[in-house]
């Protein structure tokens, strides 16, 4: 085999990334593994840093424990947490979501993984700018860029991961095909930004700051569309930020009279916190305040393409309405990885070749999101008086954590109907509740049924889409 000549390419070199690599260099593929950074600033994301909340639920650590012979423990796990609380606009109720987990010391995690890709045998090229892929009869046979020394390069391989984010000039570059889009919707993107502080406590308020949990705050007026949130770290020391929908926020600064940015509803958001004090920025890594955008949709309705498969960022796959896409990323990154072995060793790394990855990735996390797209929708549709009244009245905590898995809390509310909800707009937002409850169901049961081979899959395809757009169209944003 040439030098420039691989097994796999995997390209960007994040939480997906390196997992991929790892697992097909475990199963003793050539592997060559790119990322744009210098070695001690693998998996950064932009030159903002690693930005991310990097709140992570411990299922998915245990994930690549029960796959692959590593184990993690602080530094990079910087801190447990019981889990994430969600509040509601007038702080008087919390509701908890996706179970213990942690907050990350995201560039010492990303440099543990990279670390064991290697380990495994994957050859890591930092410095190493993808700029398209290099596509011959309609398959990815490599990728070309400018390597450390600045120089034009050539690389080929059998498959392509494309594991470079929500940014990918991969996947923006397919062939026109009817399989992966090669556009997300900016309707289903969050601008997002966030600071790392070390900071003063003012006095304790668990309701702005809990070293125990991961808070997020639902407030369309502090992040319109979105939500903001304060993720205990070491000590002192907070992940603090907010996402916000670009369409909301327009609408939001319209009714108020105001020209919020992000960056001015971030420094609102932190100045308004009353038990931060003296904040001061923690700027190990130049990591301490970054923006960056996360796609809050369901993943792509396929997820390879000729000698091609994508996971994490690049296809869409966080959760639709917690933002959480690290344990998407990492599940996804193992699976491609675990599929190009399985595709080169037989020989066919088609589109049709490599549907198991598909279906797998389905099964085990994607089978939910299109669901949560929908709640997600809705859940955009309210200002701050009926996320309260719906937070009091129309679920419990459990079912309402129930939604976040993905589960339909279905039986309880339909034994609601009989509740007395007072006012109009709270019982328009109670049968649109029920709306969505029902068509989270009907997606669900889509999914269960995603198509076991690459035939059933246009019409497959137009289920979803018939269903999605009902739905949408029935939900405008609309914060205030
Ligand atoms: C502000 C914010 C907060 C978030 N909070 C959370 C959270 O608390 N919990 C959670 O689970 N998820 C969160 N997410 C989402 C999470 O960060 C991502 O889902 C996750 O990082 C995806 O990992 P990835 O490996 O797919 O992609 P990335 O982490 O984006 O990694 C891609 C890699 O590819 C490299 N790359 C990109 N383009 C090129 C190129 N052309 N050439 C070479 N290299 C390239 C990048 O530099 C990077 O190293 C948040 C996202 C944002 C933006």
């Amino acid at each position: 085999m040439p030098s420039d000549s691989f097994d796999v390419i995997v390209a960007g070199a994040g939480l997906a990334g390196s997992l991929a690599a790892a697992v097909a260099a475990k199963n003793g593929l050539k592997v060559a593994l790119l990322d744009r950074n210098k070695d001690d600033e693998v998996g950064k994301k932009t030159n903002w840093g690693w930005v991310c909340g990097d709140a992570v639920a411990d299922s998915h650590i245990q994930y690549i424990k029960s796959k692959l012979d590593i184990s993690f423990d602080y530094p990079e796990l910087d801190v447990k947490v019981d889990g994430v609380l969600v509040l509601s606009p007038d702080l008087e109720y919390k509701v908890p979501f996706e179970g213990s987990g942690y907050v990350l010391n995201r560039p010492a995690f990303e440099y543990k993984l990279m670390k064991y890709a290697v380990k495994c045998g994957a050859e890591y090229m930092p410095q190493f700018e993808v700029e398209g892929p290099i596509i011959e009869n309609n398959y990815f046979v490599g990728v070309f860029g400018k390597d450390k020394g600045m120089q034009h390069r050539e690389i080929r391989a059998k498959v392509v991961i494309d594991a470079l984010g929500v940014a990918t000039t991969l996947r923006r570059k397919l062939p026109e095909n009817p399989y992966v889009d090669k556009v997300v919707d900016i309707s289903d993107v969050e601008s997002t930004g966030r600071y790392i502080y070390d900071f003063d406590v003012d006095h304790q308020d668990e309701r702005f700051y809990d070293p125990k949990n991961a808070l997020i705050h639902l407030n369309q007026e502090w992040a319109p569309g979105g939500y903001g949130w304060v993720f205990p770290k070491k000590g002192t020391r907070v992940n603090i930020g907010i996402g916000v929908q670009r369409q909301s926020l327009e609408i939001r600064n319209m009714k108020m009279n105001k020209k919020d940015t992000l960056h001015t509803l971030m420094d609102q958001y932190v100045q308004n916190n009353p038990v931060i004090k003296n904040p001061r920025l923690f700027n190990d890594n130049n990591n301490g305040k970054g923006y960056w955008s996360v796609a809050v949709r369901r993943q792509l309705d396929c997820l390879t393409f000729n000698g091609y498969l994508g996971a994490g960022d690049s296809m869409a796959m966080p959760n639709p309405i917690s933002a959480g896409g690290i344990g998407p990323a990492l599940i996804s990154g193992i699976m491609a990885g675990e599929q190009a072995v399985r595709s080169i060793q037989s020989g066919d790394v088609s589109v049709s070749g490599m549907w198991r990855y598909n279906l797998e990735y389905n099964q085990e996390y994607g089978k939910k999101t299109a669901g949560l797209e929908v709640f997600r929708t809705w859940m955009q549709s309210l200002n701050n008086d009926t996320i309260n009244y719906g937070m009091k009245v129309f679920l419990t905590a459990k079912e309402a954590e129930d939604i976040s898995y993905g589960r339909i809390p279905e039986l309880s509310i339909t034994s609601k109907a009989k509740m007395i909800i007072q006012g109009v707009s709270n019982m328009n937002a109670f049968n649109n509740l029920r709306y969505v409850v029902k068509k989270m169901k009907v997606l669900n049961d889509i999914y269960e049924n995603y198509p076991k081979s690459i035939e059933g899959f246009t019409k497959w395809r137009e289920m979803v889409k018939a269903e999605m757009e009902e739905a949408k169209s029935k939900f405008q944003p609309n914060p205030m």
